[in-house]
């Protein structure tokens, strides 16, 4: 029963690649349904993904719990014939003593039988020749069990050979066990990420639904008609001043897609960096705090992001100017040290809007890194 379950589910991670995921931007409210449900698969996907990883780390483990019983069963068995070999070899040596206790004897009735007669109390010689005879069974009969003796110990020090190859065997199928559990964690791990990576797209996406929602969108009808954003000719700083402390662009082997703002302590006041209104204000694990604007300016749609805010003062919906505070400078989400992530994407996109971003400085005029300035 277990194993069917877990063989469907294989059948429906590997099917969940399969699915087509909407990367095409949203042109009405049903485009936007599509892309949730797409996302909502794909965290099922990941889900079903980290589940059955799990599931296989259990087996596994459980299997370590057989292999640990039998390396110990046969380490119990190599001790006992250890024990055996013992036993054996003190027997084969009391039994070699009583060899040489009857040889003497025999030795010494044979030399001097009056020596016999006074030692052994033999009557007389016909007694000393039968008790000679019983004396030469004793040591062949001896001679025997030390032969069976010998053959005892080589077959129970090969036991012991076998035992010990079997134990290697188990400590080697350990290991290739333990290699596979800390891949199937590493993989349970990758799934996870991608699952909170994909709730945070439904969590923007839903929040872009919401404002669509709120303007009365019909589900066919083009979004750029529903809502009218204030026009706007110009940019400005997003912060009164501040310092530039990392380029958008290239970095640590990634791309940093946005322009980082420091050099203000936490809780300076961030602006719009023009007029427009807040498309979502949400909280996510990678970006904090998180704001996005839509603007029109120069006649082109934009949006604005902005992010690791240590609160957010706007909602969803809210039209803003260049001077509302739409939160503070903070260090919320993938963040180290208060500063102002602060990116650029054009048209109007919540989730995905990853696609479409570009270097702010396209647009804006702001100082060289690690250069400052001082009203906006
Ligand atoms: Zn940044």
């Amino acid at each position: 029963m277990k194993k069917i379950s877990v063989v469907l589910v294989v059948i429906l991670v590997a099917f969940s690649f399969f699915l087509p995921v909407c990367e095409i931007k949203a042109k009405t409210m049903q485009d936007l349904y599509n892309q949730l449900d797409n996302l909502k698969k794909k965290k099922q996907a990941a889900e079903n993904g980290a589940k059955l990883s799990e599931e296989q780390i259990k087996q596994i483990n459980s299997d370590i719990v057989v292999i640990n019983q039998n390396i110990d069963k046969a380490g119990k068995e190599i001790i006992a014939a250890e024990d055996k070999i013992e036993k054996t070899e003190i027997e084969i040596k009391e039994k070699e003593e009583e060899i040489k206790k009857i040889m003497n004897y025999v030795q010494v009735s044979n030399g001097e039988s009056a020596y016999l007669e006074y030692v052994y109390g033999a009557k007389d010689f016909s007694d000393f020749i039968y008790r000679a005879a019983v004396a030469e069974q004793m040591v062949n009969y001896n001679k025997e069990l030390v032969q069976e003796f010998n053959d005892l110990i080589i077959s129970l020090e090969k036991k012991k050979v076998d035992l010990a190859k079997k134990q290697k065997n188990l400590e080697a199928q350990k290991v290739t066990l333990g290699e596979k559990i800390d891949t199937l964690r590493t993989q349970a791990a990758d799934y996870e990420e991608e699952g909170a990576t994909v709730e945070d797209e439904i969590k923007m996406l839903q929040t872009s639904i919401n404002y669509y929602k709120g303007l009365n969108c019909k589900p066919n009808q083009d979004l750029s008609t529903c809502d009218k954003v204030a026009y706007a000719d110009g940019w400005v700083y997003p912060l009164k001043r501040g310092m530039v402390t990392s380029n958008y662009g290239s970095r640590w082997g990634t791309v940093h897609r946005g322009i980082d703002l420091a050099g203000v302590p936490a809780g300076t006041p961030i602006y719009p960096a023009a007029p427009g209104r807040v498309a979502a204000s949400i909280y996510s694990v990678s970006g904090g705090n998180m704001v996005y604007i839509y603007h029109t300016v120069n006649g082109k749609k934009y949006t604005t992001i902005y992010m690791h805010m240590s609160v957010r003062k706007v909602s969803a919906g809210q039209t803003v100017g260049i001077n509302t505070v739409i939160g503070t400078v903070g260090n919320t989400g993938n963040s180290q040290g208060a500063h102002l992530h602060f990116t650029m994407a054009s048209g109007w996109e919540v989730a995905g809007y990853h696609a479409y971003t570009f270097n702010p400085r396209n647009l804006i005029k702001f100082p060289p890194e690690y250069g400052g300035w001082f009203s906006r």
